[in-house]
């Protein structure tokens, strides 16, 4: 089954449900790539600073279903913030991603001390206007730069990644997003899997004859956001996205809505990383 699709403040569609390449080693990667794609995952995240785009590029040359079925996401690496510099940044990753065009590139971190998140979003303006990226968005942004972003360009990110959740769950800044029309990605979908052994995730996951793992994606699909999930073991890989065949009810949902923690960030703080 396919993933369902949002659609984007800029008309393309992004899959709900995606597979995330953080921590996989570039001598990895294809292999771990090349499971997602025959599980059925389409949308690929990985990054410049993830070292690994050139296996993804093996795994999307190898693909059986074809470089426009996959929906192909990168970063732009805190180092390379600023006009010229991220112009090359991309040139780079395109390279290593063996692509000619990318359906979304996003800003790492916001990284507000370099002072260089503007410039590079100009930059990621006119990638796209010359129609070498689709949609252009970011990662880790706050509601002031995101404001600044659309007040000095004309142009709001279509996509947020941001850490979301069951234990960070981000509600002020989602709400935010619904506002202004930015789609939502989660990022360590699972809390890196520290939300695995939660006994109540469990207990909700054995109603469906469902694991917490996807009772906690599930969660994310029910909440409209786009998740991206990763794993090495193909087991996993494939659990992590037979997801589409249930819905979390309202009360289920209520229950993990109150597993919000105010200290429930495992990653960086945005205002201060990069
Ligand atoms: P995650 O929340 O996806 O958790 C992954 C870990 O959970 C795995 O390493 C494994 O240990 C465990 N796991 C996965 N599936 C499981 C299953 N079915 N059963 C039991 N355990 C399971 O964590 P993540 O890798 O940090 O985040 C996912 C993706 O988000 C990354 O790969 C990356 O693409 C993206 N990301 C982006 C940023 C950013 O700054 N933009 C930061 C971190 C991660």
């Amino acid at each position: 089954m396919n993933s369902p699709v949002i659609r984007l403040n800029d008309g393309y569609e992004i899959p709900q449900l995606g597979f995330g390449v953080w921590q996989v080693p570039n001598a990895g990667a294809a292999a771990a790539v090349t499971a997602a794609i025959d599980a059925g995952y389409r949308l690929i995240d990985t990054a410049a600073a993830y070292r690994n785009e050139e296996g993804v590029g093996d795994a999307i040359a190898a693909s059986p279903v074809g470089r426009d079925a996959l929906f192909i996401t990168t970063k732009l690496a805190n180092p390379d913030q600023g006009y010229e510099s991220t112009l090359r940044a991309f040139d780079a990753s395109m390279k290593l991603l063996r692509i000619e065009k990318l359906d979304l590139y996003l800003i790492h971190w916001q990284a507000v001390h370099r002072g260089a998140y503007l410039d590079t979003w100009k930059a990621f303006v006119k990638l796209r206007d010359e129609g070498r990226i689709a949609s252009i968005g970011v990662s880790n942004f706050t509601v002031p730069n995101l404001e600044r972003l659309r007040d000095e360009t004309g142009v709001m990110p279509s996509v947020n990644q941001i850490e979301l959740h069951p234990r960070f769950q981000q509600k002020a800044l989602r709400a935010y997003h619904a506002k202004a029309g930015i789609a939502t990605e989660s990022w360590s979908p699972l809390g890196q899997g520290s939300l695995i052994d939660d006994p109540q995730l469990a207990a909700i996951g054995r109603k469906y004859g469902k694991t917490a793992a996807q009772v906690i994606l599930r969660w994310h699909l029910d909440l409209g956001l786009i998740a991206i999930p990763k794993s090495v073991t193909p087991a996993r890989i494939v659990e992590n996205f037979d997801l589409f065949d249930f819905r979390l009810s309202e009360e289920d949902i209520a229950a993990i809505d109150k597993l919000d923690r105010p200290d429930g960030r495992i990653g960086p703080d945005p205002e201060v990383f990069g």
